[in-house]
């Protein structure tokens, strides 16, 4: 009789209807082993708005953190002295070259119908101008296709990619190879509308790329409003005139330092945990949400566990890496600097997607540390559901987890992210002090209770 039940239960959820009264499952053994001690570090976690004080003092004394920049050393100096007041141990920065780009004075405005200044950013890595700008006609296209058939007429013009966000890891596709496409076409420039769903004539920066077979054009962001507009001129026929003048350049690399510190493990000092998100922004706003946030979270996380007294089995290790932004320098650089070490780490955890109200972690890896990995969401249902999602990572752990390391992606409430990242509105005000607090609980009861268990877990 399976076959009809399971007809009857499948018929049953399509109308709707309760089966089952609403109840949490019972506790396994290894729930109950953990629970008061997860109990104890949620409810230290949303006492207070530590997390957030620190995200606003990180952003309000540094500004942002630039790779190359003094801003990003001076606030890795100030990290490194915080945590050592927080009694953390082997707090320090692990050397990295980073590359160095300058954006420069810089600035667009329409010319042709009307005047209108036009918000812009230049793209990181991209070209300057000539000293005096670039004045052409404007060529509008939808995607790279467009472009494609409308090749003949973007010779010796400033092409505009007014292309609508759909994800991020495809409307990207412009700003990362947009000067590419454009300069194979003859363009003389290349502009894009900004990647987000949302604008307030906020442009967005972020990294873009050149093909060395193919002549290096200046390539910049316009805000979306503004994209927009100029399409709508095109389509009734309006001549499109614009004039760009950007002085950015590329330095030689700078040194900088991946900043760490640990809870060092009880037990298993040398098996760990590694957790944390990037400590470089983009050159604008204060990086809060991208990614002051991760690293903050991940910070306060390990400080609970020491005022609390909780000292787990093995080694909890909490990063900023360097340089995520232009050039994943940082990342690379701890795989190499830990490749002995790598056999030991148990888990690599990151959070690079903001700190907004918190929904899980993707993970990465065999299907019985994923019954594990559920387990331990399921004791922390006082901060909201936290689901496990099929696959995770992220950018700054994706070399080590290359080399066999279990992954793990935090993830939010991804409605808002976009509309501010990269972006001088990237700004703590946009974050709500009980989520980020709801955060370090979820990163703090993760990473705890996985180096706390007997055994490790499992590859
Ligand atoms: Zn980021």
């Amino acid at each position: 009789m399976r076959r009809s039940g399971s007809a009857l239960l499948a018929s049953l959820l399509v109308l709707g209807a309760p089966l089952v009264a609403q109840r949490a499952p019972r506790p396994t053994a290894f729930q109950q082993q953990h629970q008061a001690a997860v109990n104890r570090l949620i409810d230290a976690a949303l006492a207070d708005s530590a997390a957030w004080n620190r995200i606003a003092e990180l952003g309000d004394r540094f500004g942002p953190r630039f790779s190359g920049t003094p801003n990003l050393e001076q606030a890795i100096d100030w990290i490194m002295a915080e945590m050592r007041r927080d009694g953390l141990d082997n707090v320090r920065g692990e050397p990295v070259m980073v590359p160095r780009w300058v954006r420069g004075e810089e600035s667009a405005e329409l010319l042709l119908p009307r005047w209108s200044k036009l918000p812009m950013l230049g793209l990181g890595g991209s070209i300057g101008t000539p000293a005096g700008g670039i004045i052409a006609d404007v060529l509008v296209v939808s995607s790279f296709a467009d472009l494609e058939a409308k090749a003949a007429q973007a010779r010796g013009k400033i092409v505009l990619f007014d292309v609508p966000f759909t994800s991020y890891g495809q409307t990207v596709q412009y700003r990362s190879q947009g000067a590419i496409a454009a300069a194979r076409a003859g363009a003389v420039a290349s502009m894009i509308r900004s990647v987000g769903p949302f604008g307030m004539q906020t442009p967005h920066t972020g990294g873009m790329a050149y093909d060395s077979t193919v002549t290096r054009i200046a390539h910049f962001a316009i805000t979306m409003e503004d994209a927009m507009m100029l399409h709508r001129m095109q389509d009734r026929g309006q001549p499109i005139r614009v004039r760009v003048q950007m002085a950015a350049q590329t330095l030689p690399d700078a040194p900088s330092r991946n900043v760490m510190g640990e809870i060092r493990g009880r037990e298993f000092p040398n098996e760990v945990i590694v957790m944390g998100g990037h400590i470089d922004s983009w050159d604008v706003g204060t990086g809060a949400t991208d990614d002051g946030g991760g690293v903050v979270i991940a910070w306060e996380a390990i400080r609970l566990m020491k005022k609390l007294g909780l000292q787990p089995r093995r080694t909890i290790r909490v990063v900023g890496w360097t340089n995520e932004e232009n050039g994943l320098r940082g990342g690379n650089a701890y795989r190499d600097q830990h490749r002995g070490e790598l056999a030991d780490h148990i888990l690599a955890i990151e959070s690079d997607g903001g700190v907004f109200a918190p929904t899980g972690f993707g993970f990465s890896g065999s299907d019985s540390a994923r019954a594990i990995v559920r387990q331990v969401a399921g004791m922390m249902a006082r901060i909201g559901p936290i689901a496990i999602g099929a696959s995770g990572g992220g950018a700054d752990i994706g070399p080590i987890m290359a080399e066999g390391v279990p992954g793990m992606g935090h993830q939010v409430d991804g409605t808002r992210y976009f509309w501010y990242h990269h972006t001088n509105a990237d700004t703590v005000d946009k974050l709500d002090p009980l989520e980020v607090a709801r955060n370090v609980a979820a990163m703090a009861v993760m990473a705890y209770v996985i180096a706390e268990m007997p055994g490790r877990l499992p590859r």
